[in-house]
């Protein structure tokens, strides 16, 4: 008998990964939920628990590399408009952690709320940028991360429970955070009253930068090192000459040398591959150590 018998309506088997990521690369999942509401989302998380199934949630899939292997388990994927969700009260925004990024930032500027900006264009959801720490460094300045502006977290634990984590329960460092709860479900966030004119326009600068670092339209992109302390991942890359280095159908971007650009039909072993040269020789030249932001799954 399935473990998820009576929720085939949300539980799919055997489910292609890769155009869940930003890469196009990967496998399948054993399981994929969709659940449409927070009952059936916890109703899924006690099935799997009670049946020793591993269960994980997934973003827009951007800062994650699937390899072409089955992934056991069941893979949660918030699609449905509760988990997108955003109503505003003054200068807080509460967001479903399923919504993309870019969409709650153009609902702050239409409310005139003001500290997001510099996050526009950056592929992502709420909970995995939340997650991430997600800031802006790969565009322009980089800033504290989006953690900046949390006032609390609505989190589903590993064993099912509802709980909320406030701010002083919460650690934000450079793109990583506190948060490795099963499900970030919603988050307040406290921005700044600004004048509605300016955001915009601040936006719009920020989208000038972000189309000035679009590859080929062919090439997907996958935004790869964390910046070691006191420098630029993209620096180093591009002074140790690998802007343009290739393996396979991966090469890393002329434009930005802390991006992979990835063609299609690409694997992961390529990507993999190519990431350790750029750290081999990184380590050569500087004797420094890049941390990967890719996660592998
Ligand atoms: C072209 C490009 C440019 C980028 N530029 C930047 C940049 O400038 N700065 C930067 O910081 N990052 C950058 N990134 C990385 C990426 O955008 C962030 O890491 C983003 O926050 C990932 O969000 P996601 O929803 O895609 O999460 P995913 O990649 O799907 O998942 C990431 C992690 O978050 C977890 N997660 C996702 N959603 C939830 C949830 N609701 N509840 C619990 N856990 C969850 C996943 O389990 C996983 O562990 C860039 C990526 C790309 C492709």
């Amino acid at each position: 008998m399935s473990p998820f018998e009576g929720l085939e309506h949300i539980v799919r088997q055997e489910v292609p990964l890769a155009p869940y990521t930003r890469i196009k690369v990967g496998g399948t999942a054993e399981y994929f939920a969709e659940p449409t509401s927070l009952a059936e989302l916890l109703e899924v998380i006690q099935r799997a628990n009670s049946h020793n199934i591993v269960v994980r949630t997934l973003g827009s899939g951007a800062s994650l590399l699937i390899r072409e292997h089955k992934i056991d388990g069941v893979l949660l994927h918030l699609s449905a408009p509760l988990f997108s969700e955003v109503t505003v009260e003054g200068d807080i925004l509460q967001a479903g952690g399923g919504i993309n990024l870019n969409n709650l930032i153009a609902i702050a500027a239409r409310e005139g709320l003001s500290g997001l900006e510099n996050l526009v264009g950056i592929a992502g959801t709420l909970g995995g940028a939340l997650r991430n720490n997600l800031d802006g460094s790969g565009i322009s300045v980089g800033g504290p991360g989006i953690g900046q502006w949390v006032e609390d977290v609505t989190v589903i634990t590993r064993q099912g429970e509802v709980c909320t984590r406030t701010r002083s329960e919460l650690q934000f460092s450079h793109r990583q955070s506190s948060l490795n709860e099963l499900v970030i479900l919603n988050a307040r966030i406290k921005l700044i009253a600004g004048d509605k004119k300016e955001i915009i326009q601040k936006m719009q600068k920020q989208w000038i930068l972000v189309k000035n670092q679009q590859p080929a339209p062919d090439h997907h992109l996958a935004f790869v090192f964390k910046d070691p302390s006191g420098y630029q991942a993209a620096d180093l890359i591009d002074r140790a000459g690998l802007k343009g280095a290739k393996v396979g159908r991966v090469s890393v971007s002329s434009r930005n040398a802390n991006y992979l650009e990835v063609l299609p039909g690409a694997t992961s072993e390529e990507v993999l591959d190519l990431l350790s040269q750029v750290e081999a020789t990184i380590e050569e030249k500087f004797e420094i150590s890049l941390e990967q932001q890719l996660e592998i799954w």
